[in-house]
């Protein structure tokens, strides 16, 4: 790390702050300059809290050199990551984009789930997205069918050939919802729930992770590597919108830029959710195709066979008929978006 010290600091302040770093097995190189003097420490930043550093007198600023993120950087691998979901499906690198859509909860009604899934197969879907476990800011509101949610997922895969996400919530239930799903999906509330991220770490089924409403990239990086470090290393990152300023027009702000920035510093698949990132279905097509031409690995969407009457989230749910609308546009952009790489 790298220590900038206050061009008022004295030499008793760097000399502090040397002998502290020196005292951890730090190595010290000093650059003294005409207006001020920058301690560069190489060691085992374990061994330090840099914003403690930071308050020492006569320290002005603390510059990490590295990305606290480790397994889940650029540095670590050059090259894309790139995920086996099943059924021959592949996520990440120049794989096509792999759609995700279904309805936002599991509900009571198991030909309605199917209808939605045979529906979506049909229109190029790979995955079937639908939550069993729901978490849900009303304890008043549906909360999902639990293992009966994920016995109609299982038979839907059964049924269409999908592979089958679905989120957890519990660290407990980790391996009752990894019997049954293809790809375990941690939700945004749960980012930093850690001792969940280190229970999804310990499977060997791949893991949406979705970003927090209020988290930055950089803490949506390290989540992954909660899981990365816990022995996962098949993460696909998925935004889904932040908190934004303007609440009346959109449910969250869709951060789509997160995508080439996650990219730059991540080796990791990431792909879009436009439902929960808009919360309005007249953006879901819109903010899907500038997902795919901005360089997302794929795409999680919320379809629902009567939006109308979903349990939870009907109006950010594309009909099926919208959803088949939608997939035609994407086949031509997705055409477009090959032929321009192919080009370059
Ligand atoms: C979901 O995908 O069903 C969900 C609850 O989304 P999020 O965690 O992004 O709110
Ligand atoms: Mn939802």
């Amino acid at each position: 790390m790298i220590i900038v010290m206050e061009p008022m600091a004295t030499e008793e302040d760097i000399q502090r702050v040397v002998r502290k770093m020196e005292s951890l097995d730090f190595k010290i190189i000093l650059n003294r300059g005409d207006v001020m003097t920058v301690v560069a420490a190489i060691g085992d930043k374990k061994l330090i809290d840099p914003s403690s550093l930071a308050s020492m007198e006569g320290v002005r600023e603390i510059k990490l050199i590295q990305e606290p993120f480790k397994l889940a950087s650029r540095e670590s691998q050059k090259a894309d990551t790139v995920i086996d979901l099943g059924f021959g499906v592949r996520i990440g690198g120049n794989n096509p984009p792999v759609i995700m859509a279904g309805p936002c909860s599991v509900e009571d009604n198991k030909d309605g789930l199917l209808k939605t899934a045979h529906a979506v197969k049909a229109a190029g879907a790979k995955v079937l997205r639908g939550g069993a476990f729901k978490p849900r800011t009303s304890p008043y509101d549906f909360q999902g069918l639990e293992e009966l949610g994920l016995k109609y997922l299982a038979e839907a895969r059964e049924k269409t050939g999908l592979l089958v996400a679905t989120e957890v919530m519990d660290s407990q239930d980790v391996d009752l919802v990894a019997d049954y799903a293809d790809i375990v999906q941690i939700g945004a509330r749960n980012m930093q729930n850690f001792k969940l991220l280190k229970a999804v770490g310990k499977i060997n089924k791949p893991v949406i992770l979705k970003r927090g409403a209020a988290a930055t990239v950089r803490e949506f990086l390290l989540a992954a590597e909660h899981i990365m470090h816990n022995g996962n290393s098949n993460v696909i990152l998925c935004e889904r919108g932040i908190m934004g300023v303007d609440t009346h027009f959109t449910r969250n702000t869709l951060d789509l830029l997160a995508v080439p920035v996650i990219k730059k510093y991540s080796h990791l698949p990431v792909i879009i959710d436009p439902s929960h990132g808009t919360g309005r279905r007249y953006l879901i097509a819109p903010a899907s195709k500038a997902a795919l031409v901005i360089g997302a690995n794929g795409l999680m969407i919320e379809v629902h066979h009567d939006p109308d009457n979903a349990y939870s989230d009907g109006a950010q749910s594309l009909t099926i008929e919208q959803f088949n609308t939608m997939m035609q546009e994407l086949k031509e952009l997705e055409n477009v978006i090959y032929k321009t790489q192919t080009t370059k």
